[in-house]
């Protein structure tokens, strides 16, 4: 196995193992370093071998970055164990990266911070006095978790990126043109701010 690909496969543990997309490459660094040891015993610079890969998977648009302090959001098809289960039945494959992240938010609601997101901002649509929710046969309302900054562009799998919508103004997040999404994203991260 490359190098690469084996950087790529402890990343995807690593996010399984988290239950988040989200990486930081302190963290990854300090559970995988012996690891990395023992796949090149005789490579005395495991930790810039590691980063120079880092740099080849960003070409190659498998992970992005999110900051410059090291965060990293795995951007690949690759899915958590998480997101697999409920994604089954949809071939994931043949979508662009938007419509792939709409259907992974709206498919998969057992993560940890999706779970917290509806916990601390409530099950109500955040955009503008929306009221179209409606409720489930438990009678739970029905709301869809959306991370503000997509992670296809870069966006966190962290609690301050996610806010809640309804069906209509979730799939408006990700398909109206561009100067409506910007004013959404806009709203929603002002919106959010207040709330958390
Ligand atoms: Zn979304
Ligand atoms: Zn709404």
């Amino acid at each position: 196995m490359t190098w690469k690909d084996f950087v790529y496969q402890q990343i995807i543990q690593h996010c399984n193992s988290t239950g988040s997309r989200t990486f930081s490459l302190q963290e990854f660094l300090k559970e995988k370093l012996a690891t990395f040891q023992s796949f090149r015993p005789d490579n005395k610079h495991v930790e810039a071998k590691i980063r120079q890969q880092l740099q080849f998977l960003r070409d190659d648009n498998l992970i992005s970055f999110i900051d410059n302090t090291g965060n990293y959001t795995l951007r690949g098809i690759d899915l958590l164990d998480v997101e697999k289960e409920e994604t089954a039945s949809i071939d994931l494959t043949k979508e662009v990266p938007e419509k792939r992240e709409y259907l992974i938010e709206t498919y998969v609601r057992k993560v940890k911070w999706a779970k917290q997101a509806i916990d601390l901002l409530g099950s109500n649509c955040l955009f503008h006095n929306c009221n179209n929710i409606f409720l489930r046969e438990d009678g739970t309302p029905y709301i869809e978790v959306h991370h503000i900054i997509l992670l296809c562009r870069g966006g966190e799998d962290r609690i301050w990126n996610l806010s809640v919508l309804c069906a209509h103004h979730h799939r408006m997040a990700h398909f109206a043109d561009v100067k409506t999404q910007i004013a959404i994203e806009k709203f929603l991260l002002k919106e959010v701010t207040v709330r958390m």
